[in-house]
């Protein structure tokens, strides 16, 4: 049991990086105002995630731990539909199963909250402890006990980039929540909550103030809203390229082929556009893969999705007189 344990939790946390996206994930669904990411050793040797979200009763702590155990039970069907993140109930008993995890919680008039350690899916300790209202999970030495995985992580430089990557898309996604990042007791994000823009400017610098041109349309059941960057400051390497369904991060080589077409003429081939897309869409008409770690999706109605994209962004680049 102890070894499809590990198997099905190497499902949900293949590296780091997916440890990140879930935990922040969890505090955003607990309706945090801030979110502490502190990692070491690009998230191999910790990564803690500190939330001021409503918490868990000793009960619910507990209970995290278990698999399919989720507060937030919902069909796959409406996963695109619904305002919280997790749904399956696997990520926390996942990342029990294959590292050392520590949560403190407690909600919000509790005198005494909860301190519960795991190891390998054994609870070594569950007391009473003095703590702040909100949840601290701490994820200790991944993959100290699947040494196959541990052996099969990527350099540091590596394993932070992807972090990075899923703190920048929580991020965007929920500029109404405060972020902090920490690496290596270096403070390297602290985004204050905020508009779209101002996050924006917060993960990616100053310069980009000037840069930003705001998005905004909708065909029939498709809304977009968000901003591109004008296209002289299209860069040389992709990257700062991101698509939201629902809120949720997607990759999408279609509709990216929508926005470089809305700037075909502005930019050279082989330039990358800045832009941060969100795109509303009734769930019946998109098709999701519920695999946890997958970022596709596939429209009913393609061609909608790649119009709305297109006229959206060449009617603000219109708007601008660029
Ligand atoms: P899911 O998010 O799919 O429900 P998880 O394994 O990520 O599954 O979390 C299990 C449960 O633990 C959640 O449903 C929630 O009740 C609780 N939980 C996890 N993280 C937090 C948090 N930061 N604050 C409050 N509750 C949390
Ligand atoms: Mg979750």
């Amino acid at each position: 049991d102890s070894l499809a344990n590990q198997i099905a939790a190497g499902e949900v946390v293949q590296r780091p990086a997916s440890a990140v996206k879930e935990l922040l994930e969890n505090s955003v669904d607990a309706e945090a105002t801030f979110v502490k990411l502190i990692v070491k050793d690009a998230g191999k040797v910790l990564i803690q995630v500190i939330d001021d979200g409503k918490g868990m009763t000793e009960t619910d702590a507990r209970m995290s731990l278990e698999r399919h155990a989720t507060s937030k039970l919902r069909t796959s069907e409406d996963l695109f539909s619904i305002r919280t993140m997790g749904f399956r109930g696997e990520a926390l008993a996942s990342m029990a199963a294959v590292a050392q995890l520590e949560i403190k919680t407690k909600q919000e008039g509790q005198e005494l909250g909860s301190v519960i350690i795991v190891e390998a899916s054994e609870v070594k300790k569950q007391e009473p402890i003095a703590c702040e209202k909100g949840t601290s999970i701490s994820v200790k030495n991944l993959f100290y006990n699947v040494p196959a995985r541990r052996n099969f992580l990527k350099s540091n430089g590596v394993e932070m980039k992807h972090i990075v990557e899923e703190f920048q898309r929580v991020a965007l996604a929920n500029p109404e929540i405060g972020f902090s990042l920490h690496q290596n007791d270096m403070e390297t994000y602290n985004l204050p909550a905020g508009k779209l823009s101002q996050r924006i400017v917060h993960l990616f610098g100053k310069n980009y103030q000037q840069q930003l041109v705001a998005c905004e349309e909708s065909i029939d059941h498709i809304k977009i809203k968000g901003y591109v960057g004008k296209p002289d400051f299209a860069k040389k390497t992709r990257g700062e390229q991101f698509f939201f369904v629902n809120n949720r991060f997607i990759k999408s080589s279609y509709l990216n082929h929508a926005v470089t077409n809305a700037f075909q003429g502005l930019i050279s081939e082989n330039s990358f556009p800045f832009y941060v897309l969100f795109i509303s869409i009734d769930p019946k008409h998109i098709d999701i893969n519920v695999h946890p770690t997958k970022t596709e999706i596939k429209f009913d109605d393609e061609r909608t999705a790649y119009a709305v994209v297109r006229a959206a962004v060449k009617q603000a680049l219109a708007t601008h007189n660029i």
